[in-house]
């Protein structure tokens, strides 16, 4: 069997497990061997049944040698068992699990795990994990604990992972070359796979794990250090003129550019007219101005003779963008044309025509635009807004429909330093840390459900007045469908609660038209309060709207909560934020007060990342990165900075990896990219 093979080669996997195994993104056999598990079990202390102690867990072994009984009456059907061994016999014991009884099988031997109580004279094992024990049982192990899908069990995922450890043994490749491995203590790669999925020592466990984890944390910097390569290659960068001060030239915007705005576009003119290839992030608090910033360096490229264009993650900003940008720039007679996934034939064709032609000189749109087949006259600067939605590679994509051309990505997802010197190694970073003057703060208040009624009435208050609300569900991942439906009955209960309000909703189930109609009548005001989950979250722009709503607001981080609540509070008039939670937990409740007191974004997120642990926050996927599979970046610094120190020694070993023994690890890093994009 080869590593490669589809994972339906391996016994046992008929269409169903096929599919569940697609859902966790295993597809070959190697992705199988590389599914880490998340945890581990001890079942490598084996008790006698006699030694066992009520009131805590415990791994025996023990023979059945009568039938099971099955009992009890309505709801609570219980199957009852002896099991034996030389030294005594204990019940076990399984609720509502009939068919336990005819799957132990008389005369054979089982692996019990479970929690010993004493039942009068007898112990007694409530629902025990078992598993049936072969002739050559070699004693107990430690066992993995699998990240897995609802109808994929950890004994099946266990036993399929034993299968292809078998008959894949020896046959994965080693990509890190002997100098490396040598120098830097690492174990081989077939022992490490073993070792992670079935520890023989404890030692092993650990070689297993750093070795796995270096050449996670190796493969991410040699990629990004790859990529700021082939932007130090790529010569010498357009260099624009500079005669007044860049935000001067933008007077085109309807109001004075705040200080923090002005720094950066100080830096980014810098990079522009220095002859060097911009590679620049703006981070900056929602609401903080980054479209301004996008704008003014878009002017002063056009005005240099070179288009700009701007890409975003979804189609409602995109169309939001296309609006800003046409309503300053047509009065100076700049063209900007949109480019997305819903045009028509007709549409579409005329806009890649003025894109290629030169004839628009500012192209909006979603990934539409790094398309094949979309190509410009003339490509100045690409900007890519709200830049962790996308991957690493798709950033790249748009500036490469130039040459040399000038990029600059926005994001709102505030990253502490070092981890952005991670994980954007290959750009500059500028930070816009002041809000627009004449700002409200947005009174943020948590509540439970009991307060429905009031927050019903508030609404329909303010709807009197001429205010709009947005009301947010919590997304439900695994299935469009659900979420849709729950959307659906929520803006029902809505339009039969708040008399008078016109109330729509936007799902994931629509087609983009409707969405984007329904999006256009809220900014128009025609419509009082949109129900949506979080597609809404990024960038969207209704200074009327002052009211936002998030129900079930402990599911969602809180970079996210102060994403949406940023929402609101764009106009002149008081914004609200309401939470709604019932959940009871002390965890929910510190983090919704966090949300009550501040209305820093940096804040916000340092303590979510205390209450929550660092696992989540440091999220790569929120930073547009493949998720790393089993390095911890807060817990395995020191192996980073090992992997660093390795990256560079190799880089001064080979710098174009042309040596025979780099060939596969070349293979992986250029792999690591391409492949590994992200969903949309
Ligand atoms: P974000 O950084 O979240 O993308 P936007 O660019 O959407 O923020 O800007 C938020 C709002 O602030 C917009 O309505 C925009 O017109 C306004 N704005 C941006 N810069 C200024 C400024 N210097 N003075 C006043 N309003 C501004
Ligand atoms: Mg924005």
């Amino acid at each position: 069997m080869e590593r490669s093979d589809l994972v339906s080669t391996l016994k046992g996997i008929g269409e169903q497990r096929e599919k569940r195994l697609h859902r966790l993104n295993i597809f070959t056999v190697e992705q199988l061997l590389t599914h880490y598990p998340r945890d581990y079990k001890d079942r490598s202390q084996i008790m006698k049944i006699n030694e066992l102690i009520p009131n805590e867990t415990a791994t025996f072994l023990g023979q059945v040698r009568g039938e099971g009984q099955n009992g009890g009456r309505g709801r609570m059907v219980f199957t009852r068992l002896k099991v034996y061994d030389e030294t005594g016999s204990v019940t076990v014991l399984w609720f509502n699990q009939p068919y336990m009884k005819s799957s132990l099988k008389i005369g054979e031997r089982y692996l019990f795990t479970g929690k010993v109580q004493q039942k009068g004279r007898q112990l007694e094992v409530v629902s025990p994990e078992c598993e049936r024990i072969g002739e050559n049982f070699a004693g107990g192990r430690i066992i993995p604990v699998y990240p897995s899908v609802e109808g994929l069990s950890q004994k099946t995922l266990r036993g399929l992972v034993e299968q292809a450890l078998r008959e894949t043994a020896d046959t994965l490749p080693e990509e890190l070359p002997l100098w490396l491995r040598k120098g830097y203590r690492i174990a081989e790669r077939n022992f490490a796979i073993e070792n992670i999925h079935f520890p023989k020592t404890e030692q092993g466990f650990y070689d297993a794990r750093r070795r796995l984890v270096f050449e996670e944390l190796f493969l991410l910097q040699a990629a990004l250090f790859r990529l700021k390569q082939t932007l130090e290659d790529s010569g010498e960068g357009i260099r624009l003129k500079r005669k007044k001060a860049i935000w001067e030239k933008a007077a085109i915007l309807p109001f004075a550019l705040t200080n923090a705005q002005k720094t950066v576009l100080k830096e980014i003119e810098k990079d522009m007219t220095s002859g060097k290839v911009m590679n620049r992030l703006v981070q900056g608090d929602v609401g903080s101005g980054k479209t301004a910033v996008a704008l003014a360096a878009a002017f002063w490229t056009i005005q240099n003779g070179y288009q700009a264009a701007i890409m975003a993650p979804t189609e409602v900003l995109a169309r939001q963008h296309y609006e800003t940008f046409t309503e300053l720039f047509a009065p100076v007679g700049i063209e900007t044309v949109l480019l997305t996934g819903s045009l028509t034939a007709k549409e579409k064709r005329e806009a890649l025509a003025k894109a290629a032609s030169g004839a628009a000189m500012m192209v909006v749109g979603t990934h539409a635009v790094i398309q094949a087949g979309v190509e410009f006259a003339k490509l100045g600067l690409a900007v890519t807004d709200e830049q962790h939605r996308f991957g690493v590679r798709q950033r790249s994509l748009l500036s490469d429909k130039g040459e040399n051309v000038h990029t600059l990505v926005m994001t709102a997802t505030p990253i502490p330093r070092t981890l952005a010197l991670i994980l954007y190694g290959d750009l500059d970073i500028s930070i816009i840390d002041e809000l627009p003057p004449g700002r409200q703060k947005i009174d943020t208040l948590a509540v439970n459900s009991s307060y429905r009624k009031r927050i019903y009435a508030f609404i329909r208050k303010h709807k009197v007045e001429g205010r709009q609300t947005y009301v947010i569900c919590p997304m439900i991942e695994e299935s469009e469908k659900l979420e849709a439906q729950a959307v659906l009955q929520h803006t029902g209960e809505l339009q039969r609660e708040l008399e008078g309000c016109r109330v729509e909703c936007v799902h994931g189930k629509m087609k983009v038209k409707e969405k984007q109609a329904v999006m256009e009548a809220f900014a128009a005001g025609e419509i009082d309060v949109l129900v949506s989950t979080t597609v809404i979250e990024v960038g969207i722009n209704v200074p009327n709207a002052t009211i936002m709503l998030i129900e079930n607001a402990e599911r969602f981080g809180l970079a996210q909560l102060h994403q949406l609540r940023g929402r609101v509070g764009r106009g002149s008039e008081k914004s609200y934020c309401i939470l709604v939670s019932d959940s009871k937990t002390k965890v929910a409740k510190e983090r919704l007060n966090m949300m009550v007191k501040s209305e820093d974004g940096f804040e916000i997120s340092e303590m979510d990342l205390k209450l929550r642990g660092p696992g989540e926050f440091f999220g790569l996927r929120q930073h547009g990165l493949p998720e790393l599979k089993i390095a911890n970046l807060s817990r395995d610094m020191p192996i980073l900075k090992e992997a660093q120190t390795a990256v560079a020694e190799l880089m001064e070993r080979d710098r174009a990896l042309t040596a025979e023994e780099h060939q596969p690890l070349k293979h992986q890093i250029e792999g690591y990219l391409e492949g590994k994009n992200l969903e949309m």
